[in-house]
């Protein structure tokens, strides 16, 4: 086994490189535009590599938000315990929002809803019982329920037990890169870790584009957005390029319960779909599909989907594109290669 990376290393290298601005942005004056940062799966997602902990990640986390002044919601997977006790403390003391995200991260679509409910029910005590108040729900995997019967049963128990439902507009499967970021980590592969990161950012950045004109194509206007990001390693490692690089696309970064004031989230769910989707294609009505066949927005979807080698098995993600071919193999080129930023955007350019 490789040794795995110092912390030290890690918060070092994490800066090494500046943070490039991915080659989809346009270089005209951004738009601004409400963003809320919102955290799925705390206390922590995934392995912990090179002598890290939960909390201190956390608290590199809550130092940059609070530098870039972003207002932060977590939501919390109440698995108990008492790493998730001292990452909750953390949260709480930062003010953070802090919401219900199931106990043991139940899937809607594969658990008996009266299970379901009950786990809503557990995690609330868990989340009381730290001293929180928690008043949004967010379903596990965006899972909202595959027929109306199922939707509506779900949603009438989170309103049952005092919640309401956390959508997301901006969604990006970010989650699936992070496990190859970890492994990476641990190899001491700085190079596939650089990469890595360079993917994430560029996909954050398509995915932001994307679905500013999903609203607009569906509302006809521009929302207050909703990211959903997750706790884990590469979150914690790059959330600060992450927020500079949303910052100068435009954002300015409120809370939920200011980007939920927005009327969009009061549109219902039109969607029941074996999916987990952004709350735009929800109340558009608009499946990923149609997305992909052109549908009603400008930018479709591409659903990547190939073995990039450097993980078990396939990554599939949404990689919204700026332009109009799909792009397969450049999510695993700019993953896979060290190749210099001046090559990504030349094979940006020609995807
Ligand atoms: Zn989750």
């Amino acid at each position: 086994m490789p040794a795995p990376v110092p912390a030290a290393d890690r918060s070092e290298a994490a800066q090494a490189s500046p943070p490039q601005r991915p080659p989809s942005i346009s270089a005209a004056v951004p738009e601004p535009f409400g963003l809320a940062i919102t955290i799925d799966d705390v206390p922590w997602n995934g392995p912990m590599p090179g002598g890290d902990t939960a909390v201190r990640a956390t608290r590199r986390m809550i130092e940059v938000l609070a530098q870039h002044r972003a207002p932060v919601a977590v939501f919390v997977n109440c698995r108990g315990g008492r790493t998730s006790r001292l990452v909750l403390d953390e949260w709480a003391a930062a003010g953070a929002t802090v919401g219900n995200h199931t106990t043991g991260h139940l899937d809607l679509h594969a658990t008996p809803l009266a299970r379901w409910e009950e786990s809503i029910r557990d995690c609330d005590a868990f989340l009381k019982r730290t001293g929180v108040r928690p008043r949004y729900f967010r379903y596990s995997q965006l899972h909202h329920g595959r027929t109306s019967a199922e939707g509506d049963s779900a949603a009438a128990a989170v309103a049952r037990q005092g919640y309401r439902n956390a959508p997301v507009t901006i969604d990006n499967s970010d989650f699936l890169l992070a496990t190859p970021y970890e492994l990476a980590m641990r190899a001491g592969d700085t190079a596939k870790r650089d990469a890595l990161t360079r993917l994430m950012l560029a996909h954050d950045s398509v995915a932001t584009v994307h679905f500013r004109d999903v609203a607009r194509a569906v509302l006809g206007r521009d929302v207050r957005h909703v990211l959903l990001l997750h706790a884990n390693t590469m979150t914690a490692d790059n959330l600060d390029r992450l927020l500079t690089m949303l910052a100068d696309m435009g954002a300015h970064f409120i809370s939920l319960d200011d980007a939920l004031a927005d009327p969009v989230y009061a549109l219902p769910d039109r969607v029941r779909s074996p999916a987990g989707v952004s709350w735009l294609y929800r109340v558009g009505a608009i499946s990923t599909d149609r997305m992909q066949r052109g549908g009603r927005v400008t930018t479709p979807v591409i659903l990547y989907d190939g073995n990039c080698g450097f993980c078990d098995g396939t990554v599939k993600f949404v990689l919204p594109a700026a332009g109009h071919r799909p792009r397969r193999d450049l999510a695993c080129a700019m993953a896979l290669r060290s190749a210099s930023d001046a090559e990504a955007r030349e094979e940006a350019s020609r995807a």
